[in-house]
């Protein structure tokens, strides 16, 4: 029997041709009844993937306190928004109001804003965050008109992206067709907007249509009301070459084997969204490797102060989390950090 998905992508392709991989992504991960993100908890150790927001709380509390530096820069105000695109289970936001709660009133000023796609991952944030009476929106227009700090961690890396193929001197687009068995499979296709520069035969480039989008969506809450945002993610300045990647219990899978059950990402290339985000008139910094990023901002005290009252193993799992974060090796130059600010503002913390 087809799985439902692939009867609607088939059904989809027989009426107006291949689906372009963004297309087909967009299907697979948001598809309202079965997309991926739709019917599945994809985090932690039962899901497919984990975040460094699911490894330690330490990366949560570090984030927690750069809002609290942001917030002080901006004149304390209160209210103010603070906004989280992606929240999965709601485990970075947590641990950040938890870390600001600290700050005499930091907790009372913040009015918090969640942009989630899937109503599965909607409930669990509810849930996680109920303390805080946050509020779902569709979309940052929705936003009230209130200085903003806005966190997108592993958001961007979960925007469809289209890939381009260098064949015989022409760009192709790769699209994804179906075989008479019912099966996906890739095809090249002429391109009409392709790349405008040259590179050798077979070289693929990726490029992400909604990146600009979200980085123009975030910017102008900034330049209008003031305010900050913090984008982390693994990718590059310009990512070249094909990252597409498929994760099925933590294990790499192809991207175009059961789709709706299995998490697609992309490497996020920070370039365009730095560019979009200044056009709107926000200052970027960075992107800075995470591990860095992170060290600069005491993670590596935060986790021995924890160590000081937990148990041997506990200690382990804490410093073991730590060295994945920011290891060259591991988490720690992958992952990128990039802040948006108003034009005139000080270096947020970790980027002077
Ligand atoms: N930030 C979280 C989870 C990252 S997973 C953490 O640090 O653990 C990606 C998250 O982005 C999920 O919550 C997913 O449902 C959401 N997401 C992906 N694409 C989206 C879109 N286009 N609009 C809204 N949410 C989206």
């Amino acid at each position: 029997m087809i799985a439902p998905l692939i009867k609607i992508m088939r059904d989809q392709i027989r009426h107006s041709g291949p689906l372009t991989v963004a297309e087909y992504m967009d299907l697979s991960l948001m598809h309202p009844q079965f997309g991926y993100y739709v019917t599945h908890d994809p985090l932690g150790a039962e899901g497919d993937f984990t975040t460094a927001s699911e490894i330690t709380q330490v990366f949560g509390e570090v984030i927690g306190l750069w809002c609290v530096e942001v917030w002080k820069s901006l004149g304390s105000p209160n209210p103010f928004v603070l906004c989280e695109l992606g929240p999965g289970r709601g485990t970075l936001m947590q641990d950040a109001l938890r870390a600001g709660r600290l700050v005499p009133g930091y907790s009372e000023a913040v009015r918090l804003h969640l942009l989630e796609a899937s109503p599965f991952l909607k409930a669990k944030q509810q849930e996680a965050l109920k303390d805080y009476k946050p509020r779902h929106i569709a979309a940052l227009t929705e936003l009230p008109d209130l200085p903003v700090i806005i966190i997108a961690n592993e958001f961007f890396d979960a925007l469809p992206i289209r890939q381009f193929v260098r064949y015989q001197g022409n760009w192709k687009e790769r699209r994804v067709a179906i075989t008479p068995q019912d099966a996906l499979a890739y095809v090249l296709l002429p391109a009409s907007d392709a790349p405008d520069f040259d590179l050798p035969d077979e070289s693929v480039v990726e490029v992400c249509p909604s990146a600009d989008h979200w980085a123009s969506a975030i910017a102008r809450p900034i330049v209008k009301n003031t305010g900050a945002a913090l984008i982390i993610d693994y990718g590059d300045d310009e990512v070249v070459g094909e990252t597409l990647q498929a994760l099925s219990h933590h294990r790499p899978a192809h991207p175009l084997s059961m789709p709706g059950r299995i998490d697609l990402t992309a490497h996020v290339s920070f370039d365009p969204i730095a560019t979009a985000a200044r056009k709107i008139g926000c200052r970027i910094r960075g992107p800075v490797p995470q591990g860095e990023w992170l060290l600069t901002l005491g993670a590596r005290e935060r986790t021995e102060q924890l160590c000081a009252n937990a148990t041997e193993p506990q200690q382990r799992n804490l410093r073991t989390a730590l060295a994945r974060l920011t290891d060259p090796a591991a988490m720690g130059n992958i992952f990128k950090v990039m802040s948006f600010t108003n034009r005139n503002a000080p270096p947020p913390p970790g980027f002077d």
